[in-house]
């Protein structure tokens, strides 16, 4: 029978052709494998580092904190099981240029199964990630230029459609109208891209405080009596005797206002006053909300995209030209940064539930330079 074990040399050229850098460290955190994508990625040469003090060469580090720590012994061995990079993770390398890693690390096991090290495979994303940092900003600079003149225009077709400057016919008001609608629809689109921005850069604060979130609930439902109405939609509310909890009421305001907007949307095609439902439960150790239409329901084969930007189902597009696809995106995310998960049932034709869960013990706190645009004075216009 042919041998299955590989030689040394065989895996060295092996090694030698895979693009991802890979180091194995030994107990003693000598390096005793490396390719020459690590090395290279290092500053070094493989025969400079081989057996050599990985500590020396791979100075990984996330959040300023190094990643694997020489003094955390046979526990930091045994944690690595195919552990992903965090996301922030730079290496330092000997040239003193700062890489922006990815990868993951896991413990390396002979074949008694006994761990006899780390196994390392990352790649150089510095490129990849200075070139999302690149479309971050641009989107956010772009946005920030876009803002002043689409609300100079609000302000002056609003004089025009209220006859402040004079009298207008019916046919030059409805004019006016629709470009009002598409000016909105415009300011909304510019509203979404900077929280998109200002959330993929993390730039977002979340500043817990005791919130009372039936109470928050029944203010954004206040917000949307009006489109409700004019949608033949009617919203209602149903919630259990619940304590305050401390989440950044901002970010959980426009949660349930993306929910509500597109549960009011989504179904005033439907036959009928439509009625949506709030429920606000305790689910240890979450406070859970759900918002519960008899909308069009989303098709099957969306399911997977649906909390990714710019998405639209097929059925949505047809009812509803004016979406953006940011609303969900941006409510995932602030659900997730507030410390809880966001999910939906759904059946098309029939309607949807979008569920969101709150921790009881609070969401942590986390510093950041802006809030989100509905917290700006002037600007915001619900959708
Ligand atoms: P938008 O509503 O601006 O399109 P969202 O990110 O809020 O963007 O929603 C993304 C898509 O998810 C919608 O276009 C629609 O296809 C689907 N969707 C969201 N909420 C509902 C709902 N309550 N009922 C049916 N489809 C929905």
């Amino acid at each position: 029978m042919q041998d299955p074990i590989i030689s040394y040399q065989q895996m060295r050229t092996i090694l030698s052709h895979i693009s991802d850098g890979v180091v194995i460290i030994d107990r003693k955190f000598n390096i005793i494998l490396l390719n020459k994508k690590a090395a290279t990625i290092a500053g070094c040469r493989i025969e400079d580092i081989i057996f050599k003090n990985f500590a020396n060469y791979f100075n990984f580090l996330a959040g300023g904190k190094p990643v694997i720590e020489e003094k955390k012994g046979k526990q930091l061995f045994l944690s690595w099981k195919g552990k992903k990079f965090n996301e922030n993770t730079i290496l330092i390398n000997k040239n003193g240029e700062t890489i922006k890693i990815a990868g993951s690390i896991s413990s390396y096991r002979n074949r008694l199964g006994e761990v006899k090290g780390l196994l390392l495979v990352f790649r150089d994303v510095t490129k990849e990630k200075n070139i999302d940092l690149m479309k971050t900003e641009f989107t956010s600079l772009a946005s920030h230029q876009l803002r002043t003149p689409l609300t100079a225009i609000r302000w002056f077709i609003e004089e025009l459609y209220n006859e402040q400057i004079g009298k207008v016919n019916a046919e030059q008001k409805d004019y006016l109208k629709q470009i009002m609608e598409s000016n909105t629809r415009m300011i909304k689109l510019v509203n979404d891209l900077l929280d998109v921005s200002r959330l993929e850069a993390e730039r977002v604060s979340v500043e817990p405080i005791k919130t009372d979130v039936k109470k928050l609930a029944e203010d954004v439902i206040n917000d949307y009596i009006f489109i409700a109405r004019a949608n033949n939609c009617r919203v209602e509310l149903e919630s259990e005797k619940l304590p305050s909890i401390n989440v950044d009421p901002a970010l959980v305001k426009e949660v349930l206002s993306n929910l509500i907007s597109n549960a009011i949307k989504y179904s005033a095609s439907r036959k009928g006053e439509n009625i949506v439902n709030i429920n606000i439960i305790r689910k240890e150790p979450n406070i859970q909300i759900s918002v519960k239409d008899s909308g069009i329901g989303i098709p099957k084969n969306f399911y997977k995209q649906i909390f990714k930007k710019f998405s639209r189902g097929d059925n949505a597009t047809k009812v509803d030209t004016g979406g953006t696809g940011f609303g969900l995106y941006i409510s995932k995310i602030l659900v997730e940064i507030s410390g809880g998960k966001i999910w939906f049932d759904s059946k098309e034709n029939k309607g949807t539930t979008f569920y969101f869960t709150l921790p009881l013990a609070g969401s942590q706190p986390k510093k950041g330079d802006r809030g989100l645009v509905s917290e700006e004075e002037g600007f915001y216009i619900k959708n």
